[in-house]
């Protein structure tokens, strides 16, 4: 076949790398026909094998490996960067998502002359520090794209320093910068997958036969909410890196409405058949503490019910959502992404259900 664009998706596994892999070889994707690349660090797990991606597995945080292997590649047209790595502080957030990518430049720059265009996803944490920051410097809302950025440190701020240098490199290289909010999305190896971590909370409830009680404060609760579909900014990251109004901006991308959580417990309650405890904002309580002995449970419910293999540790994911769900939720505005021609909206209450139901069909919890 001959192919269009060729894209490389660094962090194929992860939460919109598993969308981008679903959306970019179909036949009407802008852009197409796409040839694409998918790069993540583990063997390539079932849930992916469908996808029509050549999966190359890299540590992109050895140098040596990196070049190695993406070295081999000189027909990438576009790179989507949907990957990161999570350390105890943000200087070391720093240090080591730097050089993360700086590995796959290095690697893809020099080698791929028809490279025209790098999308790189960070997220509204440019506005508003790092989670150890949350509610102390942020910007007030709704975030937008022309706000400065703030003293702190942020490795997005890092990754995107990396970027204007290394475009300079390239005559006509165009880059893209996506900063969605909380994502809704499938994968099971992604670090913040809040429906994934729900969905497994909620089985265990319903195995337990214990009710679901909401583990977050009264202005997550009732307060309104803003979330970023996974397939949308997989649209996004494709609309900026074909069409010209895009090219070297910065890009807000949420679904476009508000929600309450207390709506989408409704939803959740229903998936999985259990009974919701009233809402008490006396009671404060964590997910993590409560998961965690559930590690033999887990187990035994993932054999009962021929789930694919997987551990609560890695999978629960339970501090994320502890500070998701304790923090008011920060709104965003997509009028810049709508000025410049990106309409893509989601239903945020039918996009958590989908979400669920992709969870379940894939055998990631019964
Ligand atoms: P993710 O955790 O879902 O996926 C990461 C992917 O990269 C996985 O495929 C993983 O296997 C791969 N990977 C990790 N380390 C690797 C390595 N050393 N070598 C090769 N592959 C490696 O990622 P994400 O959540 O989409 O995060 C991308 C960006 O989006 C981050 O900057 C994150 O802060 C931001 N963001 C995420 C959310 C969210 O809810 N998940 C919300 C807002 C912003």
């Amino acid at each position: 076949q001959n192919f269009q664009s060729v894209a490389l998706i660094i962090g194929v596994t992860g939460i919109v790398g598993n969308s981008l892999a679903e959306i970019l070889p179909c036949a009407d994707t802008p852009g197409g026909p796409w040839k694409v690349y998918g790069v993540a660090r583990r063997p390539r797990p079932s849930w992916n094998v469908d996808h029509p991606i050549e999966y190359i597995q890299c540590d992109i945080s050895n140098k040596e490996e990196a070049q190695s292997r993406l070295t081999l590649l000189n027909d990438v047209t576009h790179v989507f960067y949907v990957t990161w790595a999570n350390r105890p502080t943000e200087v070391e957030n720093c240090e080591i998502n730097g050089k993360m990518f700086q590995n796959v430049l290095d690697a893809i720059i020099p080698n791929c002359p028809s490279l025209s265009h790098i999308c790189l996803q960070t997220g509204l944490k440019h506005y508003h520090g790092s989670f150890e920051l949350f509610g102390k410097v942020a910007h007030d809302t709704p975030y937008h794209e022309g706000l400065p950025r703030l003293p702190v440190t942020i490795f997005y701020y890092t990754q995107e320093d990396i970027l204007f240098e290394e475009v300079k490199k390239k005559e006509g290289l165009t880059w893209s910068i996506h900063r969605p909010g909380l994502i809704f999305g499938f994968s099971p190896y992604s670090i913040m997958n809040i429906i994934r971590t729900l969905c497994i909370y909620a089985t265990i409830c319903k195995h337990e036969g214990l009710p679901l009680r909401f583990p977050g404060t009264k202005s997550a609760w009732d307060g309104y909410s803003i979330c970023s579909d996974a397939d949308l900014i997989a649209e996004q990251h494709i609309w900026a890196s074909v069409d010209p109004n895009a090219k070297n901006e910065a890009f807000n991308v949420s679904n476009g409405d508000v929600f309450k959580w207390k709506h989408l417990w409704e939803g959740l309650a229903e998936e999985f058949e259990v009974e919701i405890e009233e809402f008490d904002e006396n009671k404060r309580w964590t997910l993590e503490e409560m998961m965690k002995d559930k590690g033999q449970i887990w187990d035994g419910i993932v054999k009962e019910n021929g789930l694919v293999e997987s551990k609560l540790e890695e999978i629960g994911g339970w501090w994320f959502v502890d500070l998701v769900l304790n923090e008011e939720c920060p709104l965003d505005t997509m009028n810049k992404s709508k000025e410049h021609g990106f309409l893509g909206f989601r239903n945020s209450k039918n996009a958590f259900i989908s979400w669920i139901y992709k969870i379940k069909a894939c055998k990631i919890v019964p």
